[in-house]
């Protein structure tokens, strides 16, 4: 079988001894944004989704390489408004030539895992909620004025105190 008639199996689950008969593999391919409804809490709604693979192969292992990117729908971590933020993640694993399959999809969904944690930022000068009256900041000005600048104030009085 030569490489440039293989056909991506859909499931991303791949047959190692495939991978073996063509020396190694190099392909790339758009996937179904609606099969990552469930990776919403770690990586957002996402929209778009597309891998890079490389499959080598070493004397006793087949190495996997893979990028995956795309566009996800993730909520600003300080306005709470929801915007596009664009994916990239590497990815590499090592499976043993004995091995009968390539599980790709389980490697994408463990990389997507990860993706959480990362702050989510609509804007670098993103100014948030106001804690006060809950506006969005970015939108709307407020006149509140909290706690925190009487008790800046207080501090101000001890210290000249001195
Ligand atoms: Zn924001
Ligand atoms: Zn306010």
């Amino acid at each position: 079988m030569k490489y440039t008639d293989y056909e991506i199996p859909s499931d991303l689950i791949f047959k190692t001894k495939d991978i073996i008969d063509m020396g190694g593999l190099k392909c790339s391919c758009v996937l179904n944004a609606k099969d990552f409804a469930d990776c919403k809490d770690s990586a957002g709604i996402i929209k778009k989704i597309e891998i890079i693979l490389s499959f080598s192969l070493l004397s006793k292992e087949v190495l996997v390489n893979g990028c995956v990117s795309g566009i996800s729908e993730v909520e600003c971590s300080r306005c709470l408004k929801p915007f596009d933020k664009k994916f990239k993640e590497e990815f590499s694993q090592l499976y043993s030539t004995k091995a009968e399959i390539i599980d790709i999809m389980y490697l994408i969904r463990q990389t997507l895992a990860l993706i959480n944690g990362i702050q989510n930022l609509c804007s670098e000068e993103c100014k948030g909620l106001c804690p006060f009256c809950g506006c969005n900041r970015n939108e709307v000005s407020c006149d509140c004025k909290g706690p925190e600048f009487s008790q800046f104030a207080c501090l101000k009085d001890k210290f000249s105190k001195k």
